[in-house]
């Protein structure tokens, strides 16, 4: 987050909303994903009015798949034209479609040629419930598309100056006022990359999952994938289909060095890489190597503001935004600033619909947040508690089993529903199956009763 030049008193801006009188404010969205789309929806549905900026030509974020990559596929380069979207081709969901869909917007199966019908379809299917989901709640006249918000600037009197430019114009781009601003860019496009010893000599190519898109470039190569999360399963599986050799180099692994994964002939499993050599070598932390053509970063993402001033008050430390009560609002700049979809390991829409919902609450004066001095010792409480129990600051976000109780929690700050017992259920269920049959795990299952229960609950959806 950039420095900011202009000096703003921003005491006055934490107000815990207390009248009664419900309240219309102007609000900027920034992004049309999921977590942009349903914002927009949850604001206008409290009477307030809205304007998404979408720097893409259609709404849907990371699931509107390219086929391009970026000029640097390791993406340190600052300057390269950037890609959104990390998908790869044979993309599908890592969640059951029940499970993933929005409350009260079920993700079905369409009795359609050109639909999907699978429980977890490919990332095709994803953008169609999106692009519905726009349809049925008529976002899309709130959308300006090709419109890049380039600076959001706190102004005097507690409003925010954003500024936007639209593709393939120049200029200064143009200035709009508004009362608060919910920022949902995203956290998938800036690549974290391992850093090894040796790599800036080391010859062969190295990429980062985010321009990972089909296995074809990997014939026949040496290829050390470092990473462990569903991309880096997933993409090692697919190479594995072409490569000579596949080696998976992970934090997470102990002793069993030089493991053969089961199933594959040409695929292994090492500790983290400890260094690299300018002849090609690739040293594992054990002591073994092999001589390798590839090295292919699945390592996450950066969370990444390049439009966001706030003088100091918001920063990305290690990958934490920080300070923010609850993953959404940054105390001292409650509830003019927002953030909706930054926590992960997570099953996304519906926490992005219960976000939202709290923010649109807040912002009508309908819900009241505590006071600035309070918001930040529940932060402070947080990172201590994730100091305490030797989690890493870079896992703040990651929730886990704990999404639920968090879940319950903005639900009952809206005064709305919270979690499906199906869909905590099911996710457990999804936990399980993948550890039982890490291969089929999107085929075969066994929580038929939770399916059924889901189509249940649907019925008041469509009836
Ligand atoms: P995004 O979808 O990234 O949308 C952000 C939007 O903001 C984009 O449209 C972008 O163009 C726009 N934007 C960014 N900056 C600006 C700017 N300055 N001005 C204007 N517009 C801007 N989730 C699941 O539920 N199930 C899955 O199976 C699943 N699999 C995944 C697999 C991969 C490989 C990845 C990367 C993610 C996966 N996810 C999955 C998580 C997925 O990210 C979320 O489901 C969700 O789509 C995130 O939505 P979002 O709106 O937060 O962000």
């Amino acid at each position: 987050i950039p420095a900011e030049s202009t000096a703003i008193t921003i005491q006055r801006l934490s107000i815990a909303p207390v009248s009664n009188s419900v309240i219309s404010r102007h609000v900027a969205v920034i992004g049309a994903g999921a977590a942009g789309l349903v914002t927009a929806r949850e604001l206008r549905r409290k009477g307030h009015s809205v304007v998404v900026y979408e720097r893409g030509d259609q709404v849907g974020g990371t699931w509107v798949y390219t086929a391009m990559v970026e000029s640097d596929c390791l993406g340190l380069d600052p300057t390269r034209t950037k890609v959104h979207s990390s998908l790869y081709g044979s993309l599908r969901t890592n969640l059951p479609r029940e499970a993933m869909g929005f409350s009260d917007y079920p993700f079905f199966s369409r009795d359609d040629p050109d639909r999907d019908p699978r429980r977890f379809p490919g990332h095709r299917e994803v953008l169609m419930y999106l692009k519905d989901f726009a349809r049925k709640f008529r976002i899309g006249e709130l959308v300006r598309f090709e419109t890049e918000v380039v600076r959001v600037r706190l102004m005097e009197g507690s409003k925010w100056n954003v500024k936007s430019r639209k593709r393939d114009e120049d200029g200064a781009g143009f200035d709009e006022i508004f009362d608060a601003v919910v920022v949902c860019n995203g956290h998938h496009t800036e690549p974290r990359i391992a850093l090894i010893p040796g790599m800036n000599e080391w010859p062969g190519k190295q990429m980062h999952s985010h321009n990972y898109r089909d296995p074809e470039p990997f014939r026949d190569q040496v290829v050390v994938l470092i990473g462990s999360s569903a991309s880096a399963v997933d993409i090692s599986r697919d190479i594995a289909g072409v490569a000579k050799e596949v080696h998976i180099a992970a934090r997470t692994v102990g002793d069993e060095t030089f493991k053969k994964q089961p199933g594959y002939d040409n695929m292994w499993l090492h500790p983290m890489i400890g260094s690299v050599s300018g002849d090609g070598t690739v040293y594992f932390q054990d002591g073994s190597f092999v001589l390798a053509d590839v090295i292919l970063h699945c390592t996450g993402y950066k969370y990444d503001f390049p439009f966001l001033e706030t003088n100091g008050v918001v920063t990305v430390d290690d990958n934490r935004v920080e300070p923010l009560y609850k993953h959404v609002f940054p105390p001292a700049l409650a509830p003019w600033l927002s953030f909706v979809g930054l926590t992960w390991k997570v099953i996304p829409f519906p926490m992005f619909e219960l976000q939202s919902k709290w923010i649109a609450g807040v912002l009508s004066n309908q819900l009241m947040l505590p006071s600035q001095e309070e918001m930040m010792e529940d932060v402070e409480t947080l990172y201590s508690s994730l100091e305490a129990a030797g989690t890493p600051k870079r896992y703040t976000h990651r929730m886990d089993i704990s999404q639920f109780e968090y879940n319950s929690w903005l639900a009952a700050q809206c005064g709305c529903p919270g979690n499906e017992e199906w869909r905590v259920q099911m996710y457990r269920a999804l936990g399980r199956n993948k550890l039982a049959r890490p291969e089929a795990y999107r085929d075969e299952w066994e929580d038929h009763h939770l399916i059924s229960q889901a189509h249940e609950d649907f019925i008041k959806y469509t009836s």
